[in-house]
């Protein structure tokens, strides 16, 4: 890389600082400041962009596309700073010039491209393809508007408009002259050509211009550059005559306007399938304009390109490039579709059945006509093909449209050479019981890979005093090899580094009380243990056994001030969808369950509730290493992995945990003394509820314990709550809680407690929480890169980059 000295960076962001604003660079307010920052960042890394760009043409190396509907990357300033190893130099050199560095970095909006786990996967994925030397294309969608802003009134959650490109972003470019248009609607039929073929002629399409905006992906220290580009909706610039009424000009507009804002459930709208069209098609045009430049023949198209599928939302992209390969170039049905099927991969995310998408064939057949031509062709000749082999009983429950809707799953799974899950348990369900039917007629093409996080991101960047500690304690090899963080292990019995570890975690802990202290006005005891459950609030995810916990100690520490309970700051972080109704009023209890908690003076501060507002990747750095304990108590067989158990246990949280996602893994890498597991296992989950014997008002009505914490809700103790109190009361007794919260909670009240006696020898919890740290590289999402690249996408690096994992 190029050599950088504090020197040179001062003058050249004193000079840039004045071109740009006209006033002294120390005049400028702290955004000023963060914009000139992000111009000098880029000219300096614009060279090696443009240098990875041309080489990806000389080269011709392989190329992987990531399409994903959604990707929640974080602020980029401190990733591009870190990776292109100039994190000190500008530090240092802006410290010098009496600038801020902290308020700098904090004048970045956070994008929030993605609802949660998902999105943060696919940026998690983006770090690690570029610093792997996979050469990965991230395709997703510019919303103008990203993911509600969460504001708390009275308790309950108002969904603001989120729009985080009120500023310029200093590090999207433009792409006008790669735009591509992308066709709605109208009609389509077959047009028998002189030569006797059928091409498709259409009338009274309604056409969208597709606007790249690219932002590049600096790998870590390796010179390399990869491109994560967002599509824009607008009107084509020769068509502006065509559109001339508002509703027109609003109908383009509206295609990239909003993130839908639902996770983990299915949105059948019109306009999430004209997005899902949108980034599919623009994407796939993309592509095929590349590979046309490599002036290659169309059989080495899987040669050249891997494109992957994150979750279903992108399926639309494999007809799409059926369109193309038939309509376009001229191959036939069995040229394209074998071309395709070696191209495409698929993952799964979920088996939650109200995550399933499936479209109204009427809704895919006026929108996209063509395109809906070609699902019906793909799925008639697989019924024809698998009937011949399987019988048609398999062949009609594998096909992609049913019941007059198009099974979006099916489609994927049938047209791709290759279908992961994202944990082992989740890919064992997967195969056993949601995808069995696929798992015989394909049985080799079902794989794992469990997720990872990004160590750059979660531990080095969010985390410097632990960074610092693993440097000067097991040397700086863990920062390129996550997995080297194992050597930690051999220091289970210095005290000097238990000592030092025990202060990293005091420090964050200071750090996320000051902020807590400043921005929500709630005092907390940095001495105290942060129990932390950060994700989307959803039902599965169990945030109201929780809540039942944190009530059953509330009514204990009234009793008895002097109860044997160790004193706890719980923190939540959750966003809910705003037509969750259930999820909201769930919020609604959490928040004033903290009101009567943080301020009732008998149980003497021995618990505090913090709900931070508005949870984001932001907030996640601040929170996550300040914690001790992370709660990842979903019912298990729900959660396909999860990421934030991963990033908790490399920040030296323990785990408290269902045996679910990637829960399994950890609690295989730590051993069962590291972890504290609760509640049933998925299969005893299964078991439980295919029986019908499951009678949630009878464990109500004989158990004290229980009945006194859900009592609680409706007798007046959380004056907060209304009809809340009584509904979620409801959805456990009388609905006969489907999610089995009374079930677990005794064994979770159980290993609570544990939590508790542990917590109180600092020792042992401390050597806890070290072989956590040292255990967690082995979830680096490098490696997760490094087998999708080798067992998917067939384009393992250069043997000395694998050598080095
Ligand atoms: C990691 C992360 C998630 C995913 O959390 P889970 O607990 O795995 O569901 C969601 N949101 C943000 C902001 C994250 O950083």
């Amino acid at each position: 890389m190029k050599p950088m000295d504090v020197e040179t960076f001062k003058e050249v962001y004193k000079k840039r600082f004045e071109d740009v604003y006209a006033i002294q660079y120390h005049m400028g307010s702290t955004l000023e400041q963060f914009q000139v920052l992000g111009q000098v960042l880029r000219g300096y890394y614009t060279d090696y962009w443009i240098e990875n760009n041309q080489e990806k043409i000389d080269n011709q190396d392989k190329q992987v596309y990531y399409f994903s509907m959604e990707f929640l990357p974080g602020r980029q300033l401190k990733t591009y700073l870190l990776n292109l190893d100039v994190y000190d130099t500008v530090k240092t050199g802006l410290t010098d010039l009496g600038l801020d560095f902290d308020k700098i970095v904090e004048a970045e909006v956070d994008p929030a491209l993605g609802n949660g786990g998902l999105g943060r996967l696919a940026s998690c994925f983006m770090d690690s393809m570029a610093s792997t030397h996979v050469y990965g294309n991230g395709c997703g969608i510019r919303y103008q508007y990203g993911l509600f802003k969460q504001k708390f009134i009275d308790g309950y959650q108002i969904e603001l408009p989120e729009n985080w490109l009120r500023n310029p972003n200093p590090w999207e470019v433009r792409k006008e002259s790669k735009s591509v248009i992308v066709r709605f609607g109208g009609n389509v039929w077959l047009e028998e050509q002189k030569d006797g073929k059928l091409k498709p002629k259409y009338e009274h399409t309604f056409d969208v211009l597709a606007v790249p905006y690219d932002t590049p992906q600096i790998g870590y220290r390796n010179g390399v550059v990869n491109n994560l580009r967002l599509f824009s909706a607008e009107i084509p610039y020769d068509e502006e005559s065509k559109y001339i009424t508002s509703e027109q000009r609003q109908e383009v507009n509206s295609i990239t306007e909003v993130l839908y804002p639902d996770d983990s459930n299915y949105e059948g709208r019109l306009l999430r399938l004209k997005q899902e069209y949108f980034l599919s098609s623009a994407g796939i045009q993309t592509i095929v304009r590349y590979f046309k430049n490599l002036k290659l023949p169309w059989t080495r198209f899987p040669e050249k390109v891997a494109i992957h599928i994150n979750d279903t939302h992108p399926t639309l992209c494999i007809p799409e490039l059926m369109r193309i390969l038939l309509d376009e170039e001229d191959l036939t049905w069995e040229q394209a579709w074998n071309i395709s099927k070696k191209t495409f991969s698929y993952t799964n995310h979920t088996i939650l059945q109200e995550a399933m998408e499936r479209w109204p064939v009427y809704m895919i057949e006026s929108l996209i006509p063509r395109i809906a031509q070609i699902i019906y062709e793909i799925n008639a000749r697989h019924i024809r093909n698998k009937t011949e082999l399987y019988g048609s009983e398999l062949a009609y429950k594998t096909a992609p449209i049913q019941d007059d809707q198009v099974l979006m799953a099916n489609l994927a799974i049938i047209s791709s050479h290759s279908v992961n899950g994202v944990a082992k348990l989740h890919t064992e369900i997967l195969e056993r019981y949601t995808l069995s039917d696929f798992k015989t007629i394909y049985p080799f093409r079902f794989n794992n890979k469990t997720n990872g996080v990004t160590h750059r991101r979660w531990v080095q960047l969010a985390n410097e005093p632990l960074s610092q500690l693993l440097d000067k304690t097991i040397g700086e090899e863990w920062r390129f090899q996550p997995k080297e963080m194992r050597l930690l292990r051999s220091y289970i019995d210095d005290e000097s580094v238990l000592d030092q570890l025990q202060q990293v975690k005091l420090t964050n802990k200071k750090r996320f009380a000051k902020f807590v202290s400043e921005q929500m006005n709630i005092e907390i005891d940095p001495h105290a243990m942060f129990d932390v459950q950060i994700k989307r609030l959803h039902a599965y995810k169990r945030q109201l056994l929780q809540v039942m916990h944190i009530i059953d100690r509330y009514l204990q520490l009234r009793d008895n001030p002097e109860a044997k309970l160790a004193k706890r700051v719980f923190v939540f972080g959750a966003k809910a969808a705003p037509s969750y109704y259930y999820a909201k009023q769930i919020i609604k209890l959490i928040n004033a369950l903290a009101d009567l908690v943080n301020n009732d003076p008998r149980i003497n501060d021995m618990i505090k509730i913090v709900f931070v507002e508005n949870y984001s990747v932001s907030l996640a750095e601040l929170i996550i290493p300040a914690a001790d304990l992370s709660e990842q108590i979903s019912l298990a067989g729900k959660e396909a992995s999860g990421t934030s158990n991963m990033k908790l246990m490399a920040n030296g949280a323990l785990t408290i945990a269902t045996l679910d996602g990637a829960n399994v893994e950890i609690s295989n890498l730590v051993g069962p003394d590291d972890i504290f597991l609760f509640g049933m296992k998925a299969d005893e989950v299964q078991v439980l509820r295919d029986s019908h014997a499951y009678n949630a008002r009878d464990i109500y009505e004989r158990d004290p314990q229980i009945q006194r914490i859900l009592n609680s809700l409706i007798d007046g103790t959380i004056p907060g709550i209304k009809s809340e109190g009584i509904d979620i009361f409801n959805s456990l007794v009388t609905d006969n809680d489907e999610y089995f919260l009374l079930k677990d909670y005794h064994s979770f009240y159980q290993a609570q407690m544990k939590v508790d006696i542990n917590y109180a020898n600092k020792k042992s919890w401390t050597q806890k929480s070290l072989i956590n740290i040292a255990q967690s590289g082995k979830f680096s999402a490098d490696y997760t890169i490094l087998r999708y690249a080798s067992d998917i996408w067939n384009v393992a690096p250069e043997t000395e980059v694998l050598q080095q994992f």
